[in-house]
């Protein structure tokens, strides 16, 4: 039996509310990269876990903390996931410290059948910051309560 986890990208887990349903899909059908375990071979997905969120180029072992959350249950391979490998600008550094720290875990570049990442990485980006409707925060309720007031001002 394969023991696996998948180590996911926390802008699309967490941020953008993937229940990472496409990675589960291919894995229970054997596409994408879960195609490369011979039929036979049962899979245990022993965890999904996302990552810590930016490292700053100061502590890229940040990534450890999670993978620690999944190392602990003899993993065999450690997935990670397609939206990681579109997207992550540490993806090297991540996997040199993984494969040091623990080189008995056969580290996977992918999950679900591959996209193309620069169609994937502009559809991320429309969510993240979409062009047509800028995303509003705060200074935005701020800065219109100061206009109402303003115009109020200008009419009596
Ligand atoms: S690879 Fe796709 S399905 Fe899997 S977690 Fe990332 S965005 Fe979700
Ligand atoms: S460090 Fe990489 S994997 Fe983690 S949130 Fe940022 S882009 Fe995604």
């Amino acid at each position: 039996m394969a023991r696996i986890g998948i180590l996911t990208c926390s802008n699309c887990t967490q941020d953008l509310n993937c229940a990472s349903v496409v990675c589960l899909g291919d894995l229970r059908k054997r596409k994408g990269l879960f195609a490369t375990y011979k039929k036979e071979e049962p899979i245990a997905l022993i965890g999904i876990i996302s990552c810590a969120g930016c490292p700053t180029l100061a502590a890229p072992e940040k990534i450890l903390t999670r993978v620690k959350a999944l190392a602990g249950y003899r993993l065999d391979a450690l997935h990670f996931s397609y939206c990681m490998t579109a997207l992550c600008p540490f993806i090297k550094k991540y996997e040199n410290i993984i494969r040091e720290t623990y080189p008995e875990i056969t580290l996977v570049h992918g999950t679900h059948t591959p996209r193309n990442k620069n169609e994937f990485r502009e559809e991320v980006k429309e969510l993240l910051y979409p062009a047509v409707c800028v995303p509003q925060d705060m200074n935005d309720v701020i800065h219109q309560t100061v206009k109402i007031k303003k115009n109020k001002q200008k009419k009596t």
